[in-house]
């Protein structure tokens, strides 16, 4: 068959809207058992309810990933109601953009907790769980930020260079048995714009980016590219980008 993924059991933070969301549902669709966590869970209850109706295997937690024992108890519940765990797909983000000196100190706490945080817990609640199994696949999603640097994103760059970083020790620690790979997505439709706290720059990311945006379902399809291959192949990383971004 031409995809290992029907069966799978494959967990995703941040799946009420965007790549998360347009993931869930073509995971889903190709036979994966999904688990899917956020804050929105009206959110998750929508897509649960419209897969669900579909005939696939889908289960929804409330989760916060700044709280560790969110993470963990949300893989305890994907191992506990599907008795295992194959994919761990850690893209819960955001990008409040600004100038450092504009101090928004508030906002740069919130990207390390999320971006950068929310990605270690993740890693610390999935890896004794995939070294028990002798098997295991972190999905962690990046950005281009994460290996190119731009005015007002200096912040948001530097949690996923980190997770870039990260993402390439950990492949080179435990990569015998576990796979690592990273997806860096372009320019996609999502609502990430919106957590641009500064009306003038949301609206220039939103009037920059409409012409280029590809839709996350682009970046759903790499996602499962990467867990479709055979056991004994890591795409390490995949850079998906719009033809128009530069
Ligand atoms: P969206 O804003 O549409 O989705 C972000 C998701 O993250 C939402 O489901 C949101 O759910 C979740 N999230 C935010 N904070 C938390 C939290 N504390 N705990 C749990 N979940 C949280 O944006 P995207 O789909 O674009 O973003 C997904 C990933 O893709 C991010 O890591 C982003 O950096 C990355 N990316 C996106 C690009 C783009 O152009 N769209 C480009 C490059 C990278 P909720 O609010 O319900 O908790």
């Amino acid at each position: 068959k031409a995809m290992d993924i029907q069966g799978k059991v494959i967990a995703i933070t941040g799946a009420s809207s965007g790549i998360g969301e347009a993931t869930a549902r073509l995971l889903a669709e190709q036979g994966a058992r999904v688990v899917i966590g956020a804050r929105r869970t009206a959110r998750l209850e929508a897509l649960a309810g419209e897969l669900g109706q579909k005939g696939r295997e889908v289960a929804l937690r409330r989760l916060d990933v700044t709280q560790r024992e969110d993470v963990r108890g949300f893989v305890e519940f994907a191992t506990g109601r599907f008795g295992r765990l194959d994919v761990l797909i850690n893209n819960a983000g955001l990008m409040p953009l600004s100038r450092m000196d504009q101090l928004k100190v508030d906002e740069w706490d919130r990207m390390v907790d999320v971006n950068l945080k929310g990605v270690l817990y993740g890693i610390a609640a999935a890896l004794p769980v995939f070294q028990s199994q002798k098997a295991g696949h972190f999905i962690n999603v990046t950005s281009v930020a994460d290996r190119v640097v731009v005015p007002t994103a200096a912040v948001y760059s530097g949690t996923k260079f980190a997770v870039r970083a990260i993402s390439e020790g950990l492949r080179q620690e435990v990569g015998r048995d576990i796979r690592v790979t990273l997806v860096a997505p372009g320019a996609t439709q999502s609502e990430l714009a919106n957590t641009i706290s500064d009306p003038e720059l949301r609206r220039l990311a939103i009037e920059q980016y409409r012409q280029e945006l590809i839709p996350a379902e682009a970046i759903a399809r790499a996602i499962a590219f990467a867990i479709g291959q055979p056991a004994d192949v890591d795409v390490n990383e995949l850079v998906v980008r719009p033809v128009a971004q530069p």
